[in-house]
């Protein structure tokens, strides 16, 4: 496996390895835990997705049980501060008054909340995550406590979560299509084909989604062979293509953006001109 350094290194020279044929695809499903039937509903996906869990909620622990019972990945869903819409935080919220302690503290009583985590990503985090203090504590105590990766959900072109992931040296990577944004099963079949696009461009690409009904359906028909790609656990994919992921790797400072907070929280303005993401 390559070390964090060795692909930032060959990112930088430009170097990569043959593309997987075919071009793989991860895919989260954010915001588990609240409701046992939409968390059931979607563990039982038969695709190899992995699951967000809301710490603290009251089904995230049989849900992961679940999750893990039937080989599939269980990340802790962290929530983190926001710029709007922070009623929808949750308990466990990393928020950007709190001490170096009260960071690391709140982080490993929700790692202990959530069973069987093998990584964490976060929930909402548009104001927390483009701090640099904050991040680089958050990522410190990912790796005291060792086993786990980072997604960087990317709720704000700004954020700098990835980078100290990778300063870090924690095997991390960053979400490039939330699927579901919009609930109509157009929206999401075109960020479907969005991510199959990216990942034949790629190589590989990472999408987040929710328990919604109408996007569970969806993925429940969708079939990713006939679409030219092949799903692998969120656990494998990070083991070959953490950190910036070779070529494809975003600006960590980009336009600026406020995108929606994990898909469909509030009435957020649209990004105008992040490449990353086709809505
Ligand atoms: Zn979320």
């Amino acid at each position: 496996m390559f070390s964090v350094a060795a692909v930032v290194i060959a990112s930088c020279i430009g170097f990569s390895n043959d593309p997987p044929n075919p071009p793989e695809v991860a895919l989260i499903i954010d915001d588990i835990g609240n409701s046992y039937e939409t968390g059931r509903a979607a563990v039982e996906i038969p695709h190899a997705f992995a699951y967000a869990m809301l710490p603290f909620s009251p089904h995230a622990k049989g849900l992961a049980r679940m999750a893990n019972s039937l080989d599939k990945d269980v990340l802790v869903h962290l929530p983190m501060e926001a710029d709007h819409d922070n009623h929808l935080l949750g308990p466990g919220a990393l928020l950007v008054g709190m001490s170096q302690n009260e960071i690391e503290k709140s982080f490993r009583e929700s790692i202990a909340a959530v069973p069987h985590a093998v990584g964490v990503n976060n929930h909402m985090g548009s104001r927390l995550t483009r701090e640099p203090e904050h991040m680089r504590w958050l990522m410190h105590a990912i790796r005291q406590r060792g086993g786990l990766f980072f997604v960087d959900s990317r709720t704000t072109g700004s954020s700098v979560a990835l980078k100290w992931a990778v300063r870090e040296q924690i095997a991390a990577s960053f979400r490039d299509v939330f699927l579901d944004n919009v609930q109509t099963r157009e929206h999401i079949e075109k960020q479907l084909n969005n991510l199959v696009a990216k990942a034949k461009q790629n190589g590989h690409a990472l999408g987040i989604a929710h328990p919604h009904p109408l996007s569970l359906a969806v993925f429940r028909n969708w079939d990713p062979a006939a679409a030219g790609v092949r799903i692998v656990k969120l656990s494998e994919y990070i083991k070959k293509y953490q950190g910036f992921g070779g070529s494809s790797a975003p600006p960590l400072q980009s336009s600026g953006f406020s995108a929606a907070e994990c898909g469909n929280h509030g009435d957020h303005p649209k990004p105008t001109q992040d490449p990353y993401t086709k809505w």
